[in-house]
């Protein structure tokens, strides 16, 4: 059996999947996106630490949710995070559109460079190079 302290409360707890967190502390923090999910509709103007005190919830639990892209704020919206990679202001994710092409770009460009693909018998993959490229 898998058990763990819970990173919040540090009560034992039988650990199944996802972040090492108890179920009753799992269940508060749901019970509190609940609410600040309720409070940005309600005001979506309100910054990160207005939504932390008026929540009570810390602001790196917020930063948390909308990195998960669980918390979206309108395009409109003054609140928003920095980009992971060139600090641009992004309402949710980790990356801004920019960061996010150049990402997909260098990720198509590390797939097309080994040079030397070892000969590979099967003809439709070999009638078909573009087709790696496509997606
Ligand atoms: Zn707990
Ligand atoms: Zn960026």
């Amino acid at each position: 059996m898998n058990v763990r302290n819970c990173k919040k409360c540090g009560k034992i707890f039988t650990y199944v999947a996802g972040p090492p967190i108890c179920p009753q502390c799992r269940e508060a923090s749901e019970k509190k996106f609940d609410e600040v999910k309720t409070y940005i509709r309600e005001n979506p103007k309100a910054s990160i630490p207005q939504i932390s005190t008026d929540c009570e919830v810390e602001t790196h639990q917020i930063q948390q949710w909308i990195r998960e892209e669980r918390l979206v704020f309108a395009d409109d919206s003054p609140v928003g995070i920095p980009c992971e990679k060139c600090g641009a202001m992004i309402h949710t994710g980790k990356y801004c559109e920019k960061c996010k092409a150049e990402l997909a770009t260098g990720l198509n460009a590390s797939i097309a460079k080994p040079e030397m693909p070892k000969p590979e018998p099967k003809k439709d993959f070999r009638n078909n190079p573009a087709m790696r490229f496509l997606k």
